[in-house]
């Protein structure tokens, strides 16, 4: 929670900024992660991953946004990004955070971003998926009600669900009327003990339930998880039999895992981020997992 909290702490993002040898370090350490800060950096990676046989998840990095021109800006760039990855004939997956185009100021604004891009999206030539990440459970219900909308009008819309959150089982069962474009992930935000449960076995067992749950009831599933004992689990259970499953990974996190199911022959999606706010991405992954800053210092050193 304390590394977590670094990232939202402008002080420090100030001073980073402000250090141009501090900024340079970090960011070479953010390269692990993160692609680069422009979309063209972002579009060159995808084209390599998919002609390794990736399919791509990519992300304009950003959330909380609570200016409306940055909220329109941010909008505006995922849809420069769409038509980049149409020209570039790369079928896609855009995902993003709702807090990024409008939520934190207005649903409505969220929503009504959404409904723009979405339509764009339809304009492409290559097959765009739009996908909701979901954010602290403050924002759950919120969340799912501009998906919810959304998703009536557009059925490329995809929304995330959280496994440590005790109310994702309802939420998955309120979406089993009709198959839709789920993705499962654990959950990366610290929440209050009466609300999710933290990185357990119970924790996986659950995840396990909901992604058999999910892909019964005939969504498209995204098992996004770097959890090699829930990809075995997932291969012994021939979920990807079902052809409605893939796993999905994030750039530069256990590519090895990737590589090898990719090599056995099973979709594998990676989620490749970019944008000028990878400081902001770096803290949450090193959050997530903090050997990843002993990681950091490494790569640091050794560059
Ligand atoms: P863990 O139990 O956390 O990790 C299992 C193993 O994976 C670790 O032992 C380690 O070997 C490796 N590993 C995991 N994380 C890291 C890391 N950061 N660096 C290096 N190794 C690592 N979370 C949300 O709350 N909302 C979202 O919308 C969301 N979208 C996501 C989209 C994708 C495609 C993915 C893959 C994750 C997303 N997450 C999201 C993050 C997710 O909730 C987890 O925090 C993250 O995936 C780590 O959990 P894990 O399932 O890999 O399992």
């Amino acid at each position: 929670a304390a590394l977590k909290s670094i990232a939202r702490r402008e002080d420090l993002k100030t001073y980073v900024e402000r250090t141009p040898e501090l900024y340079m370090l970090l960011q070479q350490a953010a390269s692990r992660y993160v692609t680069g800060e422009t979309r063209q950096e972002g579009v060159a990676a995808s084209r390599r991953l998919a002609a390794e046989g990736y399919k791509i998840s990519i992300e304009y990095i950003g959330e909380n946004t609570t200016d409306a021109d940055e909220c329109e800006a941010a909008a505006a760039e995922m849809k420069a990004l769409i038509q980049d990855l149409g020209r570039a004939g790369l079928p896609a997956r855009v995902s993003f955070d709702l807090s990024h185009i409008g939520l934190s100021l207005d649903k409505e604004l969220a929503y009504s971003h959404l409904m723009d891009v979405a339509a764009y999206a339809g304009t492409v030539e290559t097959e765009m998926e739009l996908f909701i990440s979901m954010e602290e459970s403050s924002k759950t219900e919120e969340i799912l009600s501009v998906y919810a909308r959304a998703a009536a009008s557009y059925s490329n819309i995809g929304i995330t669900l959280q496994a440590h959150l005790n109310r994702t089982k309802q939420d998955l069962e309120a979406l089993a009327a009709s198959p839709r474009r789920i993705r499962i992930v654990k959950g990366a935000y610290q929440e209050p003990e009466d609300r999710a449960i933290p990185r357990s076995s119970a924790l996986n067992e659950r995840y396990l339930e909901l992604v058999e749950s999910a892909i019964r009831q005939g969504h498209h599933v995204s098992i996004a998880t770097h959890d090699e004992g829930i990809v075995d689990e997932g291969l012994k259970s021939r979920w990807l039999a079902y052809g409605n499953a893939e796993f999905e990974m994030l750039y530069g996190i256990r590519p090895e895992l990737g590589s090898k199911l990719k090599a056995a022959g099973h979709p594998v999606r990676i989620y490749l981020p970019y944008g000028h706010e990878w400081y902001l991405y770096l803290c949450h992954r090193i959050a997530e997992y903090p050997p990843n800053l002993y990681r950091a210092v490494i790569d640091i050193v050794s560059k």
